[in-house]
């Protein structure tokens, strides 16, 4: 079974139509980039699949229950940003903490769950520190080890390493991949960026104008791009 399906979802602003009715099923522990020129939707369908927008019509399911009117803390899922997010005054340890001490998680629990996270992202030296101590690299591996440690079903990424340089996208990209390798976890990265969503796809998902274009794996793109569009904005020739 699917574990997440949008059916005809549509979504509003005022009479501003942005994303015009999509349907995409997604498998359980796939690693699927939406990608798209700026402006093309990316964001919203992300946060109506997290709950963090209303949908103006159409459901979206998750393992086969429509969660429409579920809230965003009751959908299993956990968003990374581009503007990693973190709250300034606390540390990292602290930061990673929060959201757990929050759903009233016992101590040793969270204790353990942080220096899970830690070994994964290799941020164990940092656990003291603030947030303002921390390179743009490392602020964005704790913004994923706040995901990881509420242990979410679905991981969302919203361009999470367009800030950072060349170097470090690259290298997280690496760690993004084993991340998926190691939890096994449905993963949603949205990019605008190419190349990133050709390294890190078992499915691409090209989004226009609030429309799919096409989806496939990488390779299906590549060799047989659906239009001019998609060819084009995947650099493949045609
Ligand atoms: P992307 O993430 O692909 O760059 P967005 O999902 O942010 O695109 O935006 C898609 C379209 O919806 C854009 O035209 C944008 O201006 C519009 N939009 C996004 N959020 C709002 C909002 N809160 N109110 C009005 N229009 C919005
Ligand atoms: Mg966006």
């Amino acid at each position: 079974m699917a574990e997440l399906v949008l059916n005809k979802v549509v979504k509003e602003f005022g009479n501003l139509r942005v994303i015009h009715g999509i349907d995409l099923q997604i498998r359980d522990g796939e690693f699927v980039v939406f990608v798209g020129p700026s402006g093309c939707g990316k964001s919203t369908l992300l946060r109506m699949i997290a709950g963090l927008e209303e949908i103006s019509d159409g459901d979206v399911m998750i393992d086969g229950d429509v969660v429409n009117d579920l809230s965003a803390a009751k959908r299993e899922l956990a968003m990374v940003f581009q503007s990693y997010a973190l709250y300034p005054h606390m540390s990292v340890r602290k930061n990673l903490a929060f959201g757990l001490e929050t759903m009233g998680a016992p101590k040793a629990e969270i204790a353990q769950k942080i220096q899970q996270a830690a070994d994964i992202l290799q941020i164990n030296e940092l656990l003291e520190r603030k947030p303002g101590q921390l390179s743009g690299g490392q602020r964005q591996r704790v913004a994923i080890g706040r995901a990881i440690v509420r242990e979410p079903r679905i991981f969302l990424f919203d361009e999470p390493l367009s800030n950072l340089d060349a170097e470090l996208r690259m290298q997280m990209r690496v760690e993004i991949n084993r991340l998926h390798q190691r939890l096994r976890s449905t993963m949603i990265f949205v990019t605008h960026d190419q190349v990133e969503a050709m390294t890190l796809a078992d499915k691409i998902v090209v989004l226009r104008a609030g429309r799919i274009e096409q989806v496939g794996t990488p390779l299906e793109l590549y060799n047989k791009p659906a239009n001019i569009f998609v060819a084009g904005f995947l650099g493949s020739p045609r």
